[in-house]
Formats: structure tokens, sequence, C-alpha cells
């Protein structure tokens, strides 16, 4: 970081954006005009740069570490122990030899394969199919390879996939098998049959859903602009609109397919050249996704993009998004052309809703031209190493030799549409969530964890609590969600499901009604002043939405913070000075919490907090969480109502049992009736503040369910359906695992 940022500066030094900022176009055309030498001397910044990037790698060490793990695998996966967790486990190990063989093809195909055979045993059969074909591709011993094809006949009878299934049963027909593999072959030929009248059977009852608009954009000459109604009555829970994204990026934190977004994966496909940094769900993602790649394996090996941030995605947007354009763009001669042809498009008049992605990407807005020069500046020289990384380490310019302009135009473009896009992407982007087991490493995969799977998607008893907490994985662009207006008072909730967004109606909107997104906490999480700031300083408005304008507009967010005077004299409920204060002091580390009574000016000692936290630490001794529920009820003395540190503090009451229960504790019936009593009190809370769909709700209602499940507690059918709704939230994959939960333990006792 301290290296670009030092290039940047004496980069900055060199060039003088003279005048008013103009546009992306103008500011690259006017860097092409810098003196000779100061010219040189940036291009020159910026290669030697790239060339510093990369760091050594040391491809023995690699096959070494690779072969290391392969053999721990088969330790593991072939002991004669009956530990259930064995199968995982070598899978675990075997992944990270697939991991570790970069570029060393022998090792790789040996590590694939014995990946596959374990994913096999465990019941992930489309992953052992792919893994027996990546196998197969890195070059997999000749002689052996029968083995691996009766294995993906085998993987392709479970998923009850017949061409796959006929063609490997066509092809192990040509080879030399002994009798034990005849044997095989010849009972798959009979499942085969099996399978064929089984597929003649079944009707084929496919209904096309009637999907019906239920908002559409309406543009308003004024200060307005483009804006989304309703164009009918739409009810809370409805699902109004979705997107699918075409360009998203991993945020660094998290591994996750590069292609589809998923998190869920027991059998991640690196791409062996660029050090573990990309990995896929599967085959098909890897492939779908190939053309992406190409130009960005390069700047992974070398750790570019994670130095970039926001330009990251905005080169994903040229890279998916300028071959969909360039037939438009073919026949002009300069870059000047180029430019004014785009913008041409992008003036156009719109032409309905199906408008398409690129387009309506095109169009977002960009406040770049009021951005304080030092941020320009930033993008701006973000975009230009990227367009040079294009340039000198991939074949990305090659895709313009068709044109008429040459490739010095399309530089000068190409940079243009990055800093477009950052800029856009600034005031449009995304940032899509979702839930990962608590505490995974960001290199690890929830459904390799052996501690929590009893089968392929189905949780072992009490563990669904491990997979309620929240991350943020993507940056995201989403043009049309974009259309949405801001209000502090959010008309919709998101769900992000992979790289597809599905917008519900948070509450009854009516006939005509606009419809808004919040760009940043709303009013029942954030203060009137705390929201004014980003949103003049990113959005470059003024907010003036029913909460904003109402006379005392923090009022609903006053509601979580009022106090109980500590003074015995005192005991008034009082809200502290929002001005000296900062309301969620517990959530700054070490913070001093001057927090004054507004009427008899006493400063509160908040003793009953750091008590409540000591009990906390030591909630393994059953006589301390004894003590540590009576202190939970007690915190209706200081906090008014659903006052948001109570949530917190019930929230971390159950974390920590559940954390100590995990641990092997054993908690008594009398344990789970309070942790149930205050789960269903936090779920109260946590519905009036963030809402009864949010992940945060979610999220503990995961503890609740883990209880029902044990039979530590009882749920009526009016409770059990309540929850069960808000399932819909839950991305595809989780649901899944979700669904399967309530069947095995929790369906049976709601009767
Ligand atoms: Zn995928
Ligand atoms: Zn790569
Ligand atoms: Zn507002
Ligand atoms: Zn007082």
């Amino acid at each position: 970081m301290d290296r670009l940022a030092k290039v940047f500066s004496q980069q900055d030094e060199l060039i003088a954006l003279e005048g008013l900022y103009k546009d992306e176009y103008f500011t690259f055309e006017s860097l092409k005009g810098l003196p000779a030498e100061k010219g040189q001397r940036f291009h020159q910044l910026t290669l030697q740069l790239l060339e510093d990037l990369p760091q050594p790698v040391d491809p023995l060490k690699c096959t070494e570490r690779s072969r290391q793990l392969r053999e721990e695998g088969n330790l593991v996966f072939r002991s004669a122990t009956k530990d259930p967790e064995r199968v995982l486990k070598a899978c675990k190990l075997y992944t990270g030899a697939v991991f570790e063989a970069e570029a060393a093809n022998e090792e790789l195909a040996l590590a694939f394969a014995n990946r596959g055979i374990a994913l096999q045993e465990y019941g992930f059969f489309r992953e052992a199919y792919d893994d027996c074909a990546n196998a197969l591709d890195c070059g997999y011993p000749e002689k052996m390879r029968h083995k691996l094809v009766m294995r993906q006949a085998h993987c392709a009878w479970k998923l009850e996939d017949l061409d796959v299934l006929e063609k490997h049963l066509s092809s192990l027909e040509q080879m030399q098998l002994n009798e034990s593999f005849l044997q095989q072959l010849e009972n798959l030929k009979n499942e085969l049959e099996i399978l064929k009248r089984k597929e003649a059977d079944a009707t084929a009852s496919q209904q096309k859903q009637d999907i019906k608009s239920l908002e559409k954009i309406s543009e308003d000459p004024g200060e307005r602009g483009r804006y989304m109604v309703a164009t009918e009555a739409i009810p809370q829970g409805t699902a109004i609109f979705s997107e699918r994204a075409s360009c998203f990026v991993p945020l660094e934190q998290r591994l996750i397919c590069q292609q589809c977004a998923s998190s869920l994966m027991s059998a991640p496909i690196p791409c062996p050249q660029c050090h573990q940094k990309v990995v896929y769900c599967s085959r098909k993602c890897r492939e779908g996704h190939a053309n992406i790649h190409r130009y960005e394996c390069a700047g992974y090996r070398m750790d570019l993009f994670k130095l970039l941030g926001v330009s990251h995605l905005a080169l994903r947007m040229v890279l998916v998004y300028v071959p969909l354009i360039l037939p438009d763009l073919r026949d002009c001669k300069s870059s000047k052309e180029i430019w004014e042809s785009l913008m041409k498009l992008v003036n156009e008049p719109e032409q309905g809703k199906m408008v398409p992605e690129y387009m309506q990407s095109l169009r977002m807005v960009s406040h770049l031209d009021q951005a304080p020069r030092p941020e320009l500046v930033y993008h701006m020289l973000c975009a230009n190493l990227l367009q040079t990384y294009l340039e000198k380490h991939t074949d990305y310019f090659d895709l313009f030799k068709v044109t008429a302009a040459g490739s010095e135009d399309w530089k000068v473009i190409v940079s243009a549409l990055i800093l477009r896009s950052a800029g856009q992407l600034l005031v449009n982007g995304h940032v899509g969530d979702a839930l990962v087991p608590v505490a995974l490493e960001a290199n690890e995969f929830a459904l390799l964890q052996p501690d929590m799977w009893q089968k392929p998607y189905h949780l072992r008893l009490g563990q669904l609590h491990n997979l309620s907490h929240t991350e943020l994985v993507t940056a995201v662009n989403l043009p049309y969600l974009s259309l949405c207006n801001h209000a502090c008072v959010p008309s919709i909730r998101t769900k992000f499901d992979g790289c597809s967004v599905v917008n519900y109606a948070r509450s009854n909107i009516a006939a005509g009604e606009e419809i808004f997104n919040c760009y940043t906490r709303d009013y029942r999480n954030s203060l009137k002043s705390q929201r004014i700031k980003p949103l003049k300083e990113v959005y470059k408005f003024q907010c003036s939405c029913v909460a904003c304008v109402q006379a005392e507009p923090d009022k609903d967010y006053l509601a979580f913070h009022q106090y109980l005077c500590e003074k015995k004299n005192c005991r008034k409920k009082f809200i502290p000075d929002v001005q000296q204060n900062d309301l969620t002091w517990w959530m700054q580390s070490n913070a001093d919490n001057p927090i004054v009574c507004t009427l008899c000016k006493e400063r509160q000692s908040f003793a009953w907090y750091n008590e409540f936290l000591d009990l906390i630490e030591s909630c393994g001794d059953s006589s301390k969480r004894r003590e540590l529920y009576r202190a939970f009820d007690k915190l209706d003395n200081w906090l008014v109502d659903h006052h948001s540190l109570k949530g917190t503090m019930a929230g971390e009451l159950v974390t920590a049992c559940f954390a100590e229960m995990d641990d092997g504790c054993f908690l008594t019936d009398f344990d789970y009736e309070n942790l149930a009593r205050i789960i269903r009190k936090n779920l109260e809370s946590t519905a009036a503040q963030c809402g009864d769909t949010s992940m945060e709700y979610i999220s503990q209602m995961t503890y609740l369910w883990d209880i029902v499940a044990l039979k530590k507690c009882k749920m009526d059918k009016k409770e059990l359906g309540c929850f069960t709704d808000k399932l819909k939230y839950l991305a595809q994959e989780h649901k899944e695992v979700f669904m399967n939960y309530y069947n095995d333990f929790i369906k049976e006792q709601c009767k």
C-alpha cells in the first residue's frame, strides 16, 4: 500500500490537471499533453510499480507442500477409525493440496483425484464428478484413467444425468477393464435403463410464471430525475423486483466463487496460476468466467487489485461491457469520435424497461465533477495503472484490432471508461452479504467444516447457530436497483442471493408511491446529523424524506437510547445529549463514556455494564450463568424499553453461552429455559429497531431453533410459521440448509 501511495504522490507532482474537470475522456487526453520528459517519467513510474509488485513463488516448495497435505489426507481418509468427521477432514486436507499445487500439474491431478474419491463417499456427487474431470485435465496417469471415468459414470448416475452417464459408459466399453470393473460397468448399464424408464414416466409439468411488473421508472425533468414508483399497491413482504449482476468482485476478506458468488463450497476449484486468490464452485463456473479471468489472472498474481478498491469493480465493468458496446464503435476513427459516440448512446432517451444492463450502467450518475482534486487524481491514477497493466500483462488490446481506431486511441478510451465506472460506483456501488460460519478463516469453506455437518447440506443437531454470522462478501454493480432514490425510511429490504438481488417490500406500499432504498443507516439506527455528512459528501444531496423533515427527526432513533438515571434521588428517564455523547459508547473499545443525566447532571457509572461483561467472561461456570440471567433481567432498572444496548448485551450473553456449549460445557434445562426467554425478548427488540426480516433477526432466530431442535423448549405453530416465513430472505443455498434443518429436527416437534 505504501508503495502505491508513494508512486501516486510522485505522479501527482508531475501532472497538472489544469482548469475545471470536464469529463473522463478530457482527463486522459490532457495527460497525453504532458511535456515529453514529464510524460515519460510518469509512464516509467507506472511500469516500475507493476514490475515491483509480483512476489516470487517457489514451485518446488509448493509441490512439496501439496504432496504432504495429500498424504496427510490419505492417512485420515484410510484410517480405520469410526470417526464420523473422517471424510470431511480428508476433503479439507485434499483441498489444501489442490490449492498448494500451483502450476504443478502432476501433483494437482493426484490432489483432485483423491479429493474426488472423498467427495463421492460423502455424497457430493457433482463436485466429485468435477474433480475427476479436473484430474483428467491435469494429465492423470494414462493407465489409471479408467478408474476416474468409472467414478464419473457413477456420479452421473447419482445425479441422474442420463446423457453424461451414457457418454461415459460408452467410452468405458472401449477400454480394457478387469473383472471387477466389468461388473461395475454392467451394473451401471442396468441403472441407466432404469433411469431411462423413470424419465419417460416423469410428466413434464413446468409452469411458466407470469411475472407482472409491480414497479416502473418515471422521469421527472426537475430535481428528482429518474425514480421508481409502485404501479399498484404492494403488500409488505412481496418481492417487487430482482436483478442479476454481471459485474461483481469478491471483497478481499473471503474466497467466494468468482462467477456465481457462492460462499457455500465443498470443493473449491482454484485457478492454479494466481496463488490461491481465485476460486470457483464448479467447472461450469470456471468456464463461464474464463473470458474475464484471462485478463485478471496476472493482476491477481501480483496482488494488484486489492490495492485499488472500487477500481477493481470498475475494471470488471469495462471487461464485461466493452465487448457488448464494441459493435457500435467499430467504425470510429479516433478516440474523440469513439467518446462522442459513447456519450451519444448515454444521452439517448430511455426506451422503456428493456434497456440492456451495460447501457443502464453507462447511464448511471457520477459526481466525479464535484470531487475534491486529490480524490479525482487518485481515481485517475488507478485507472491509468489498470490500463497500463492490461497493456503490458495481457493481450486485452488485441480486442480492438478489428476497429478503425488505433491502440493509442483505445488506451485513452479504456482509461476513461475505468475512471467513469469508478466514479459511478462511488455513488451507485452496492455491497452484498452472506451467511458464513462463525470464526471461519478467509480461505476456509463452510461446507468443509467437519464438526458442522452430518451429510451434504444437512447440519448436525444444535449447529444452526454456527451459521448465523453475516459478512460482507461482494462489491456489486446493480444499475437497476441504483435507480431507486434514497430515503432514510427505505421501502425495500434487499436480499443478496449469489450475484442476484431480490427486493422485497419492507412495509405496505400504496399504488403510485415512490419506492426508496436507503444509502446510509436508516432512521431507526442513526441520527439525522450522522446521515447528513455521507449524503452530502458522497451523494451530493440533502435528504428531505419523511423522517428528516419531521419536527423531531431523531425521535425514532432516540427511543432506543433512553436511560433511567442511576442516582438514587433522581432515577428519572433521560436521553443523553446527542451533541456531547457517543450514544453507542459500548461499541468503541476502551471508550470513555461520559454519559450524563440531563436532569440531575450526574455522570453515570455503568457499574452494572462492567459487571455484566465480567459475568460473560466466566459463563462457563453454571453459577455465574445463573447470575448472568438475573443481571440481564435487572437491565430494565437502567435501560428503558428496547434500548439498543440491551439487544447487544442479550446477543453477547447468548453467543457466549452457546460458545461454551460448543466447547463441551453441559447446559441444563434451566439454562435453555433462560436462554430461550432472553432470545425471544431480544427478537422483539431487534424487530423494533432493525425489522423482523433483517439478517440481525434471522441470526438470533438460529439460536432459538437450535434450542427447539435439542428439545429444550417448545414452539407453537404460530411462532414457527412466523420464523419459517423469514427463510425467503435467505440466499437459495442457505435457505436449503435451513429447510433441511427444519425438516430434520424441528418439524416433528411442532405439530
Ligand atoms: Zn459458482
Ligand atoms: Zn488465475
Ligand atoms: Zn432522510
Ligand atoms: Zn439523574
